[in-house]
């Protein structure tokens, strides 16, 4: 069975953002829902749907090209087209009956042998099915996708007893590698996995934070970095989702929990959330939430957040608390040791929520790995649950809920002390609920430098950057400086890795597992040496990025540059050099050098000038080129996915995307594999000719325009003075051949005549101190 073609009925919150992630997937999906009564467009709620996503930020589309795979249609005139579609997922109002007498329209419609899968949050297979003919359960299942479908990564699938295995074969396999989700299978129970687990860490830590006396900020900084959870915590993390979604969520876990669940033991309502919502604040779709952002008087804005005890709000105060001080040097355990009310709010939360975790398992999910999946990828946790409980140690985790007089769950009981998970050589086991050990295994197609790694030394290695050996020939680079921010370790590493390979290796590939690939050079170390005025140090930095990029770009071997997240600046001129990219879909890819008063100065506008003079869909002439790469570096465009960054010509044609992360590397690996076939390096540009100063002049001129609509600041005009010698080519005129050393020389140039200025030091400085640019 294979999936060609979707529809999704119930074009709402879930389902229109669900297709939308379809057509990211290059499917063709119709998006149906209800007729609205007396409207004059029968589809209107599917066309209102997608016309809004197109303006939603972050985008539901990798690109808008993709809402064009995308039909709009209603239930009443469009469902015979269902007769066309291999998947269909239900995503309407969370109602049973709504969702049944749907089951049984679609029976009729859909093509025989189709899987139907519903987006469920709460309603059990069981019940869903119940009454249906044995033709439709056999290929019904729940796919649980988690909001914002293209961003979280989490898919819960649930499969009955009567489904069909290769039912949910196909969907599983098609949610992984097309629509890069991370599958969990889950069993048929309340809330599946990540929810269950999640909704009773969320009123654990709410509760507490009243019953303890914690402030907001001490709650959200306790709960937050120190267990690995997303700085917004928990109070953060309800004013982002909604704070009115609590009493419902609780209401359908409460009905649906079995007798004696801790969920039931712990739940009490809170006084204070029950008045924010009645009163409209409900977090940031609302007037507020527990935090808020208040105008003053004079325009000013200010952060405030409630007082848990008053119910008011005022000035947010930063948490001190010793116990998260503590925790930053002796991790989870010392943080749960502490005597401080921090300290003390950390274990409640802890204990309740891992100790419900491993009370779960086997119930909600066969294995320990699912779980702590689930809850990396559902709830963006740095660690699950079990990986939590080793940090604290199995053995002390459980005499202390014993002391605390809580009950220790069978799981915890079992491990007798031994960690849920233990590497043995280059093996990664986890506890099995029968007390063995199983070695984890990943799914074919999928490689994780994380195992690699694993009880493995590196090839070469410094601070910045370590060279790990992929097997059959191919050898992978690894950035590892704060923020996988460029710096002469890491050229210096590219260096002796080009060398090693060319005697030893088949290919190279770049990549590494942090959440971003590169966020650009190291510009705190530009601004030091500017500071004392070490200008040689700053140009020699300069020329040697130059070089080792172009050693990259002309490597007698495969350079295979495999990013996910940000690939900015210098990050971005590595994907500009390799021999070929495979990138993750979710790549942010840009030159974004004129934030920090400079210039692309590793090729980086040599390499997108002269992709674009190459473009043979551009007009003829080299102006339409210039202006492109003028405004892509001079707006420091960011490309918001792989499929945008292929637009701007970042990646070409040899490059390839990858929508599950988790198979980025193994898709790195055999692109390597297969150019090493019969490699032949990059071929330089055939012949630069650019117009020089007319050039510059022409784009002179519409920065002026823009400096007049107050779109460009003074600085901007300098910026894009310098910009423009380089994209125009200098001293040049059209008669004349230009090498791509001549363009790094230009670029050379721009950047250290801009660097010794005042204006770029201060770009530079209020980037490091604030993370934004400064508009000067
Ligand atoms: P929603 O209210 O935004 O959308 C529901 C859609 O169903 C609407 O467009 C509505 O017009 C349509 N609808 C109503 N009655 C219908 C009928 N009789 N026939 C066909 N369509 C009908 O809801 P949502 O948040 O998108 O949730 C949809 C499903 O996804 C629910 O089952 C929900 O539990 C689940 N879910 C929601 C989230 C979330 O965060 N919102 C997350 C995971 C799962």
């Amino acid at each position: 069975m294979k999936i060609e073609r979707a529809a999704v009925i119930g074009a709402g919150v879930m389902g229109s953002a669900i297709a939308a992630h379809m057509a990211n997937a290059s499917l063709p999906v119709l998006l149906l829902d209800i007729v609205p009564p007396g409207a004059k467009r029968r589809s209107a709620l599917a066309e209102g749907a997608i016309e809004r996503m197109l303006k939603t930020e972050p985008a539901p589309f990798m690109t808008k090209a993709a809402a064009r795979l995308v039909t709009a249609g209603n239930l009443e005139d469009d469902l015979g087209r269902l007769a066309e579609v291999d998947w269909i997922v239900e995503a309407v109002v969370e109602n049973l009956e709504v969702k049944q007498a749907l089951y049984a329209k679609l029976e009729r419609a859909r093509k025989a042998g189709s899987a139907v899968s519903s987006n469920t949050s709460t309603i059990p297979l069981k019940k869903l099915t119940d009454g249906l003919p044995e033709a439709f359960a056999a290929d019904f299942l729940i796919t649980h996708f988690f909001n914002p479908p293209r961003y979280m990564r989490l898919l819960e699938i649930v499969a009955g007893p009567r489904t069909r295995q290769e039912a949910v074969d196909a969907v599983r396999d098609f949610a992984d590698r097309q629509l890069g989700k991370g599958v969990v299978l889950a069993k048929d129970t309340p809330g599946f996995i990540a929810n269950r687990i999640g909704t009773l860490w969320l009123q654990t830590a709410v509760d507490g934070a009243f019953e303890m006396g914690l402030t907001v900020e001490e709650a959200d900084a306790v709960v937050g970095r120190p267990m690995g959870v997303p700085k917004t915590g928990v109070f953060g993390l309800m004013d982002l989702v909604g704070i009115d979604l609590m009493p419902l969520v609780a209401a359908r876990m409460l009905a649906a929990l079995p007798e004696g669940d801790m969920y039931r033991r712990i739940f009490r309502e809170i006084p204070l959330v029950k008045k924010m919502i009645a009163e409209g604040y409900i977090g940031r779709k609302g007037k507020g939430g527990f935090y808020r952002l208040a105008r003053k008087a004079g325009g000013e804005r200010v952060k405030e957040s409630i007082v848990l005890a008053s119910g008011q709000y005022a000035p947010s105060v930063k948490a001190r608390l010793e116990s998260v001080r503590a925790a930053r040097r002796g991790g989870l355990k010392a943080l749960v040791e502490h005597p401080d009310k921090g300290g003390r709010y950390a274990w409640r939360v802890l204990s309740r929520t891992l100790a419900y975790a491993a009370s779960l398992v086997p119930e909600i999910a066969d294995t320990i790995p699912a779980v702590d999946e689930a809850m990396r990828l559902g709830y963006a946790w740095r660690y699950g649950p079990f990986e939590l409980i080793d940090q604290l140690g199995s053995g002390s985790f459980a005499k202390r809920l014993e002391a605390d007089g809580m009950a220790v769950p069978p799981l915890l009981a079992t491990a007798a002390g031994r960690p849920f998970y233990k590497s043995e050589g280059r093996k990664l086991r986890y506890l099995t609920s029968a007390g063995g050990y199983a070695e984890l295994v990943r799914p074919a197609g999928v490689l994780l430098l994380a195992d690699v790694k694993r009880g493995a030394e590196p090839l070469l290695k410094n601070a910045s950057a370590s060279l790990w050996d992929l097997g059959d020939g191919v050898v992978c680079l690894e950035f590892h400086s704060k923020l996988n921010a460029m710096d002469p370790d890491i050229l210096e590493l590219i260096g002796r890795t080009l060398k090693l390979v060319k005697e030893k290796y088949k290919a190279l590939v770049i990549h590494n597992e942090g959440s971003n690939f590169s966020v650009g050079a190291n510009v705190g170390l530009v601004l030091f040496a500017a500071n004392v005025g070490l200008w040689p140090l700053i140009e020699e930095m300069v020329a040697k990025g130059q070089a080792t990029y172009k050693a990259l770009k002309y490597a007698p071997f495969p350079v295979v540059a495999a990013p996910s997240g940000m690939a900015l600046g210098g990050g971005c001129e590595i994907l500009l050099h390799s021999s070929a990219v495979q990138a993750h879909a979710e790549t942010y890819a840009g030159l974004v050098e004129v934030g920090v008063g400079l210039v692309p100065g590793w090729g980086g506008c040599k390499e997108v000038l002269t992709r674009w003079l190459e473009n043979r869909k551009r007009p003829r002439g080299p102006m339409p080129a210039i202006a492109k790469a003028f405004e892509m570096i001079g707006t420091a465009e960011v490309a918001k996915s792989a499929f945008e960054a292929r637009e701007m010509l970042l990646l070409g044609e040899r490059d390839g995307i990858t929508m599950n992360r988790d198979r980025l590397l193994a898709d790195a690996k055999a692109k390597a594999l297969a150019l090493a076939e019969d490699f032949k390096p990059r071929e330089a540009p055939k012949e630069i000719r650019l117009p020089g100063p007319t050039a510059k002049a022409a784009l002179a001129l519409a920065v002026e325009g823009y400096r007049r609509q107050g779109k460009a600041t003074p600085y901007d005009v300098r910026v894009s003075e310098a910009l423009a010698t380089v994209l125009s080519g200098g001293d040049t005129d059209i008669t004349e051949v230009l090498g791509e050393d001549d363009l790094t020389r230009l670029e050379r140039n721009a950047f250290m005549s801009l660097v010794r200025s005042e204006g770029t030091l201060l770009r530079i400085e209020h980037m490091l101190d604030t993370g934004k640019p400064l508009r000067n």
